[in-house]
């Protein structure tokens, strides 16, 4: 465990530095969907600050597992609108929302417990039906009325590309989250920061850091093959 997460920080620092950027500006989201708390907590000794996961029961039962532990729990699954208040309950980032719906009752639940929660809003780059996320030409306009609920704050944008065995064909889709990216921060709204871009994979994390990505989501190239 602690071989495999030094491995992938050092391929993170490496991918940094060689498009010329600060190896601290990318972040690490160990994702740990499917797999034990018993491992999820050698991975936090072993030096992860985040978890990543994607199944709310499941997260709900290792973050009372692992509840004596420093870490940051980021949600990075499909959430249906009721689960909204347990999400809020626990998680510091919320990668995946992607409707209005879903936001409306995420501020309701974080207004509830006097939170004011991060969010990420999902883009579906590549509009692949089985993929979650808004459409890029409606994600300004997502952007915009999510930034009026008063307990989210929306910190910038993830994508999930189609899967390619060759990571520089994802590239475009990274490119093409970091160009919305840009457009929406000119837009200025108010309540809403730019600064994150969750994007990159364990086969494709490297491209993803030079098309500009500050958290990675890497979950098979440090736990192991899932079922
Ligand atoms: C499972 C998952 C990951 C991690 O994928 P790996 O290929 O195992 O690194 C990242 N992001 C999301 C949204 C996932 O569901």
């Amino acid at each position: 465990m602690q071989q495999k997460l030094d491995y992938i920080k050092t391929r993170i620092r490496k991918a940094a530095t060689a498009c010329g950027r600060d190896p601290k500006s990318i972040r690490l989201v160990a994702v740990g969907k499917t797999k034990p708390a018993e491992l999820v907590r050698q991975a936090i000794t072993a030096g992860a600050a985040i978890i990543g996961e994607n199944y709310i029961q499941e997260a709900r039962e290792k973050f009372k597992a692992l509840g004596d532990c420093t870490v940051s729990w980021h949600y990075i699954g499909h959430l249906q609108s009721n689960k909204a208040k347990y999400a809020v309950r626990i998680f510091d980032l919320i990668h995946s929302v992607d409707s209005l719906k879903l936001a409306r009752e995420l501020d309701k639940s974080a207004k509830k417990i006097d939170k004011i929660q991060p969010i990420l809003i999902q883009v579906n780059i590549s509009k692949e039906k089985t993929k979650g996320g808004v459409h890029e030409a409606q994600t300004l306009e997502l952007v915009r009325t999510v930034s009026e609920f008063t307990n989210l704050s929306i910190k910038g944008l993830m994508t999930m590309p189609p899967y390619f065995d060759d990571p520089d064909r994802a590239r475009p889709f990274f490119k093409a989250l970091g160009d919305l990216q840009q457009q929406i921060r000119q837009a200025a709204i108010s309540n809403v920061s730019m600064e994150e871009l969750s994007m990159g994979m364990s086969g494709d994390f490297e491209a993803a850091i030079e098309e500009g990505a500050t958290l990675v989501r890497v979950g098979t190239a440090i736990f192991g093959a899932r079922q």
